[in-house]
């Protein structure tokens, strides 16, 4: 059973869904030649994708192209169907960093192909994921940096402003087709600078306040 745990605090959640938010950065859609979508695009990864932090994630012999997305994560702590952007925020219970690692070449295919992304964003160990910060300790979940390093060498960084959809606007949007459970996490899509990450690499992302201090950070390595 994967969990996500709260910082300071004894409780997990057991998690439930997973919805990964694609393109919600203008510098990412640039950099994959995609357009800016008109509504959020979505897709869902499995629970038993998710490693914890000091995880090792395990590449699939099928691909020779592993990427790392760096994505800002949000734990659902109570449910709801068509929410409205003004309680959207009320479902939230924390906020965290997560990786949507991702097969990029087995990706590329299946968009040329028209076939779905499940096994290039799904496998086991596609989904790193930290501890949450509670909901109540964060200011402004639209101000938060966050960044990456592989091997000590920041590879992405951006602050969570630069959403093209912000998070009461995903909850809701979402929440008309798919009934949000206590449980379900969103990763809230990547800023510029994916790249490939390769069999040794480690990778550290974390998430931090305005003023730059950590709040919630993630250490994994590539077997
Ligand atoms: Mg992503």
């Amino acid at each position: 059973m994967a969990e996500a745990h709260l910082i300071g605090s004894h409780e997990t959640l057991e998690v439930r869904k997973i919805f990964c938010i694609g393109r919600n950065y203008a510098g990412h859609a640039k950099e994959m030649k995609a357009d800016v979508p008109e509504a959020p695009v979505f897709f869902l990864k499995p629970p038993t994708a998710i490693i914890a932090d000091g995880g090792l994630i395990r590449i699939p012999s099928i691909s020779k192209e592993l990427h790392h997305e760096v994505e800002m994560t949000v734990l659902i702590g109570r449910g709801g169907k068509d929410v409205s952007r003004g309680n959207a925020l009320n479902l939230v219970a924390g906020y965290g960093i997560g990786l949507d690692m991702t097969l990029r070449d087995v990706q590329s295919e299946a968009k040329k192909k028209g076939l779905p992304w499940t096994l290039a964003k799904g496998f086991d160990t596609s989904a790193p994921l930290s501890s949450f910060v509670p909901a109540d300790q964060i200011a402004d979940p639209h101000d938060l940096n966050l960044k990456l390093d592989v091997n000590g060498i920041t590879r992405q960084q951006s602050n969570t402003k630069n959403f093209i959809f912000k998070i009461d606007e995903l909850i809701a949007y979402i929440s008309q087709f798919f009934t949000f459970e206590r449980g379900d996490i969103i990763f809230t899509g990547t800023p510029e600078g994916v790249a490939p990450a390769t069999s040794g690499d480690r990778l550290e992302a974390q998430l931090s306040s305005p003023e730059h201090t950590v709040l919630a950070s993630l250490k994994v390595s590539v077997q």
